[in-house]
């Protein structure tokens, strides 16, 4: 039977690399998105993958989501949780609605999918659970506080769920990317970009590709024995500036 998979923030960016490469590896896939039609229609045109549009950080969105998500394609054997913002500034000028929207897309949205998909993965004895943190959660960001917490969360979410499914044949990672080219990066002010360049040691940006690999492993049956694992991909910034 082929294994499905399901990524958050499936359309644009990281999230659009692993959908592509997962399909690559022979899995259905389904992506997810929020807001950007556009971006949504066109990643689907380019790549025959399904898109769903729904709000990740909402509980009930996401069993009505991922209903529609298996009744199409059939049960989420593999969900990659990578949906994620950010909305920067210092913490002393940070609004409660800021701290809110981070802490829901990136952090409550681990709970809204992953407590939808885990009963059926817990019968079926078999899961891969991949979620999305990052190097900013693992050394802290200044002018990210929420973001920080956030990813930071993510980790410790992953630890003790790995812990508490390992022998149901379900595995759950985290994967901390550090600067990738994407639409996030691009974001960011340019002579903020030009400083954290000079502080990668392989002096450049990741590409969404080298991160996707790296889950296109991880949802394999190779990965089998890796379970609970934070795995870093960042350029060497977190060993030369954590
Ligand atoms: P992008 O901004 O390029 O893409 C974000 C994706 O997430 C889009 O598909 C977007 O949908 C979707 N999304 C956002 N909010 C929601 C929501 N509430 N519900 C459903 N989908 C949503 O992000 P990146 O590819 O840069 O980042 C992907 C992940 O990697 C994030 O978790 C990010 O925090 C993390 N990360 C990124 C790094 C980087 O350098 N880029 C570094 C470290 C971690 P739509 O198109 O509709 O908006």
């Amino acid at each position: 039977m082929t294994d499905i998979a399901l990524v958050t923030g499936g359309t644009r960016g990281i999230g659009a690399a692993i959908a592509r490469a997962l399909h690559a590896d022979g899995l259905e896939v389904a992506s997810v998105y929020h807001g950007d039609d556009g971006a949504a229609e066109r990643f689907r045109q380019d790549t025959g993958i399904p898109v769903f549009k729904w709000d990740v950080a909402d509980p009930d969105a996401c069993r009505d989501g991922v209903a529609r998500v298996e009744e199409r394609l059939g049960p989420v054997s593999v969900l990659v949780n990578n949906a994620g913002i950010t909305r920067d500034g210092a913490f002393h000028k940070m609004s409660w609605q800021h701290w809110r929207e981070v802490l829901a897309t990136n952090l409550d949205s681990m709970f809204a999918m992953t407590r939808v998909i885990i009963d059926g993965m817990r019968e079926r004895r078999f899961g891969r659970i991949i979620n999305i943190s990052s190097i900013n959660g693992q050394k802290g960001q200044v002018g990210q506080v929420n973001y920080s917490a956030a990813k930071a969360g993510v980790i410790g979410f992953t630890k003790a769920l790995a812990q508490e499914n390992a022998a149901r044949g379900i595995t759950v990672n985290a994967v901390c990317p550090g600067y990738v080219d994407t639409e996030m990066v691009a974001a960011v002010r340019e002579d903020v970009r030009a400083a954290i360049i000079a502080d990668i040691p392989v002096g450049r940006l990741g590409e969404p590709d080298e991160i996707a690999d790296a889950i296109s492993w991880l949802a394999s049956p190779k990965a089998a024995f890796c379970t609970g694992a934070v795995l870093t991909i960042n350029g060497g910034q977190y060993i030369a500036n954590g």
